[in-house]
């Protein structure tokens, strides 16, 4: 076990040890910890969904008429017809012939991808896409090509010398991404995949509930839907709730339910977790203004930030402020801490060395007091 003390002790020296901190209680955009009460600028509750009436609601329900849990994988006695329901319920969403509900986003992407590809196929993968998706391509034993982030002309040029050496080929991104919260360029993505008799996976899981129309995401926005091939998301950021979809064409789904093994593998979410899932996406629908105002305020709040001086990135709810070094981040954050707001510092690994940030998403469910608290620590501590 020495190897492994080693391993700790060198987290710690280099401020990147990571610790569990436990939330006594939590509401949207709130947490109480240690006693304190928090505005949480770290949850990915974005639409603040995780307690919404509708969604509770129906959880219960579930609960009283099925039990806790679903008692066996899908592919056994597990398999209920809300399962189902909440299938056709994405895939009209979402505007794909069909969709498949997965255990967990993690899980998502290393099956899908895993059952997609293997050692005679390559992936080409945005630099800053999700572990998820890069632990799928290692499972999968194809030929993974890194592109740097959002360069498509580096994409085209991998593509361009590689493309020829593989079977099948799958180029992954993400649409909002989660640690820079900036936008991939789909429709540039599109085409190049045409060009290159490829297949394209969107991970929407930033971007399900807040973009498009009722939340349907970018692809949908953008009106790209019948041309990625392949778009995944969680319900567990913006929808409230916890697992995953992918929604694509009826043979893809077919092919996923007999080869996607974190799929067959695994027992079936609850059924109040899949019930209150699809009360997401009603939600989403009925209450379209969320998403909208959400994004709005994002845009204002992180104009003010810049103006204050700090470097911040992207164009969505997530708001990162750079900062470089890991210790730095973590002094920042333990002053906002003292101005009763959670904001974690991101640090390597999860990010490249060298840029360590505050990520702060902002939520439809902080107020206008909660942000000028925010902007009035940026302000102090520049
Ligand atoms: C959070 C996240 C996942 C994993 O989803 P979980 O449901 O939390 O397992 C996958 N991809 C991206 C881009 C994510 O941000």
């Amino acid at each position: 076990m020495e190897h492994l003390k080693k391993f700790l002790e060198k987290r710690r020296d280099s401020s990147t040890l990571r610790r569990l901190s436990p939330v006594e209680s939590r509401s949207p955009g709130r947490i109480v910890q240690d006693g304190d009460e928090l505005v949480d600028f770290s949850s990915n509750d974005y639409i603040g969904l995780s307690n919404h009436p509708r969604l509770v609601a129906a959880a219960m329900d579930a609960i009283g008429r099925y039990g806790v849990g679903a008692g066996a994988s899908r592919l056994m006695t597990g398999d209920l017809q809300l399962h189902h329901d909440l299938e056709a319920k994405v895939a009209s969403f979402k505007g794909k012939e069909r969709a498949l509900v997965f255990n967990s986003g993690y899980q998502a992407n290393v099956g899908i991808i895993s059952a997609l590809v293997g050692r005679r196929d390559a992936v080409f993968a945005d630099r800053l896409c999700h572990a998820s998706q890069l632990d799928g391509v290692a499972l999968s034993g194809a030929k993974l090509f890194r592109f740097r982030h959002n360069d498509l002309d580096h994409l085209q040029e991998l593509l361009q010398k590689g493309r020829s050496g593989f079977d099948h080929v799958l180029i992954l991104t993400e649409s909002v991404f989660s640690m820079d919260g900036d936008l991939a360029p789909l429709r540039a993505l599109v085409d190049l995949k045409d060009s290159y008799d490829s297949q394209l996976m969107v991970d929407e899981a930033h971007a399900t509930g807040v973009f498009g129309d009722c939340g349907r995401g970018r692809v949908h926005g953008e009106g790209l839907t019948s041309q990625v091939d392949l778009v995944m998301g969680t319900f567990s950021k913006a929808l409230g709730g916890f697992g995953a979809y992918v929604a694509a064409s009826n043979t893809v789904i077919d092919y996923l339910i007999n080869s996607a093994r974190s799929f067959i593998y695994s027992t079936a979410l609850p059924p109040s977790v899949i019930a209150s899932n699809l009360a997401a996406l009603e939600v989403c629908e009925s209450e379209p203004h969320r998403g909208r105002e959400l994004l709005a305020l994002s845009h204002s709040f992180r104009q003010v930030i810049t103006g204050l001086g700090w470097e911040t990135a992207g164009e969505s709810q997530i708001v990162p402020v750079m900062i470089g070094d890991s210790c730095s981040a973590i002094r920042l954050a333990d002053e906002m801490r003292k101005r009763g707001l959670r904001v974690l510092p991101i640090r390597p690994p999860t990010v490249p060395e060298g840029t360590a940030r505050l990520r702060l998403s902002v939520c439809y469910s902080h107020s206008e007091e909660d942000l000028t608290a925010a902007v009035r620590a940026f302000s102090e501590l520049r």
